[in-house]
């Protein structure tokens, strides 16, 4: 478990969030006894999936599938598919579903699930067999009023069908409500798919009426071009801002004047496989690095990638007086307070992606309710809640004198307490 208060040389995000969280529980002067549970996650499942590959052979994966806290409802996450994902991150990951759903004060605790395997070197049957087979080895975990997953990085909506389909047959009959992310078709919500991206528009949308700056023209980069990045990048450029820097894993592209996000888009949705350093480059777009989309001359920059990537090395050169997290974890408690001494505004992930399990929230509320929302409710419910969170979040900031992440943090880690207390400790 963590060690408190210390920088660890070599970065564990379950030790980050500690970090955080013990200082959170100070400014909230919670005694030991009303957060120490909240510190170990409740249960940790650590599965091999043997997967027959389509030449025959036999590989095995590492899955896991970890529950933080069921405090204040059935625990809710995703389910990473990443070459480099452990249990360290895994771990971190469920308890910032834990306090994110906290933030947005939706009905339910944390949990993260990860498979260690690059999804892309996989063909679609190896791929929907090794996804059978790790939901056959963490089914007595999930089900609708235990734990329910969802996408994440490396998953979509075709997998979370695969999830569905082998949950009810282990069952009999059809579950629905096991999982969240579905395509429509199979009881999937309008607006899910968008919802993380959308949430992440709202948020930067709201602080930027806080801050009295207007949205029209002002300069976005975004790092990650996938679910959560791609849809902020398009929304806020239907808003009227200049996104000009975007990037994935193969690079980025760079324009003082904004990218037509959308043209890239639709590029990449048509052409599967594609990324954007494969973008045939039409208006004087220029290549960058991963690294420069961080630190280039945009006023707001949303990570919307990986953990880990504005640490210490580089949070000196960044230039955005705002900082969007669209991705778990992307700041590293070094790299956020030199953000802090430096100004800048960060508004943290538990908050800003809220939006992916806010709408998860709905699909599943719609499942056990064997009832539909059109789009346009799933969406203005959507902009409620989180605009509320962020609200609550904003305020506390603001009379504790505390950054937004700090106070996102005490907004959380005050309703699980409470909750706690109320339930007791069985026995
Ligand atoms: N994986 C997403 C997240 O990190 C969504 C989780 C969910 O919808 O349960 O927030």
């Amino acid at each position: 478990m963590g060690k408190n208060n210390t920088v660890p040389q070599q970065y564990n995000p379950y030790d980050n969030m500690l970090m955080v969280l013990d200082q959170a529980a100070k400014n909230l002067n919670l005694a030991p006894n009303d957060y120490e549970a909240i510190k170990y996650p409740e249960r940790e499942l650590k599965v091999s999936i043997p997967v027959e590959m389509d030449d025959g052979r036999i590989e095995v994966f590492e899955g896991y599938r970890v529950q933080h806290s069921s405090s204040m409802g059935p625990c809710k996450g995703g389910i990473r598919y990443h070459h480099e994902v452990d249990i360290d991150e895994v771990k971190a990951l469920a308890a910032w579903m834990t306090l994110k759903c906290a933030v947005a004060n939706i009905p339910y605790g944390g949990g993260k699930g990860a498979v260690k395997v690059d999804p892309s070197k996989l063909s679609k049957e190896e791929l929907k067999r090794l996804t059978r087979r790790y939901v056959a080895m963490i089914l007595p975990l999930i089900g609708p009023e235990r734990d329910i997953p969802a996408p994440d990085v490396g998953t979509n909506a075709e997998v979370m069908g695969w999830i569905m389909d082998t949950y009810s047959m282990f069952k009999g009959y059809t579950v629905p409500g096991v999982v969240t992310g579905k395509p429509i078709e199979l009881g999937g919500s309008l607006g899910r798919r968008e919802a993380t991206g959308r949430g992440v528009m709202l948020v930067v949308r709201e602080l930027l009426k806080k801050l009295g700056k207007p949205i029209s023209g002002i300069k976005v980069a975004v790092q990650g071009f996938g679910n959560v990045g791609g849809t902020a990048a398009k929304l806020l450029y239907d808003e009227g801002a200049k996104v000009i820097a975007i990037s994935d894993v193969s690079g980025g592209l760079y324009h003082k004047d904004g990218i037509n996000v959308k043209a890239v888009w639709e590029f990449i949705e048509k052409n599967p496989g594609k990324l954007i350093a494969d973008y045939p480059v039409k208006n004087g777009e220029t290549s960058i690095t991963n690294q420069q989309v961080i630190t280039c001359d945009a006023e707001i920059l949303i990570p919307a990638a990986l953990e880990n990537q504005i640490t210490a090395d580089n949070a000196n050169d960044i230039k955005a007086s705002i900082i969007v997290e669209g991705a778990n974890g992307p700041t590293t408690v070094e790299g956020d307070r030199i953000l802090a001494e430096k100004g800048v505004v960060v508004i943290p992930d538990i908050l800003a992606n809220a939006g992916g399990v806010i709408v998860s929230y709905f699909e599943w509320v719609q499942n056990i309710q064997s009832l539909t929302w059109e789009e346009d409710e799933v969406n203005s419910t959507l902009e409620k809640i989180i605009i509320k969170a962020f609200n609550q979040v904003w305020k506390v900031a603001k009379d504790k004198d505390v950054t937004a992440r700090m106070a996102a943090y005490m907004v959380a880690l005050e309703r699980i307490s409470k909750s706690k207390k109320l339930r007791g400790v069985f026995p």
